[in-house]
């Protein structure tokens, strides 16, 4: 009873912990589906500690794609990026975790893949802009705005993961 006792107050600690724990919405794109890569980036976050609460492999819709990226509505490459993003499937997923947002952007790498460090993700497999290969939300605000374009309430699981205990 004593064993049961003392896992359950732990079990709380995470439960508590989670209201201080952050979401991001991070999505494989259309040339990192097709190259294969959803299983590696998956394995990256799990490894890194980050909690997957949704995942689905959808299509996008040009009206989905315009309201995503919206904030690049006037920039010349606009089109392009619709296009892009809506030639393939995307791998969509919420992660969770401790300040996840700024890391996920870390691990993911800087925007040209020419620029991004041996080590992330766009570093490791990207080659050109057009073609970066993962999508992550860039503030709590996006996080919030992307996790709501995407997913349902009824998509996103909460449930309480044991190696969190080794975690934080
Ligand atoms: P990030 O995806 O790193 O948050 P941005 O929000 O600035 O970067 O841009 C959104 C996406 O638009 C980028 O991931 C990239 O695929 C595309 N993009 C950005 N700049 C260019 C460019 N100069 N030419 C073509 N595509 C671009």
């Amino acid at each position: 009873i004593l064993s049961f006792l003392s896992f359950k107050e732990k079990d709380t600690d995470i439960m508590a912990g989670v209201t201080f724990m952050e979401k991001t919405f991070l999505m494989v794109k259309p040339d990192g589906v097709q190259r294969e890569l959803i299983g590696e980036i998956v394995s990256r976050f799990e490894k890194k500690g980050f909690q997957l609460i949704g995942a689905k492999l959808m299509n996008i819709s040009n009206e989905l794609a315009s309201e995503h990226y919206g904030e690049h509505k006037e920039r010349p490459f606009f089109g392009e990026l619709v296009e892009f993003i809506t030639s393939g499937p995307v791998f969509a997923m919420v992660w969770q975790g401790e300040n996840v947002i700024a890391t996920a952007r870390q691990m993911m790498g800087s925007t040209n893949p020419a620029d991004a460090a041996p080590g992330t993700i766009r570093g490791d497999f990207g080659v050109t802009v057009g073609k970066n290969i993962i999508h992550g939300s860039d503030s709590p605000e996006s996080a919030k705005r992307e996790i709501g374009l995407f997913f349902n309430d009824s998509e996103l699981i909460e449930y309480s993961k044991l190696s969190n205990n080794w975690i934080y």
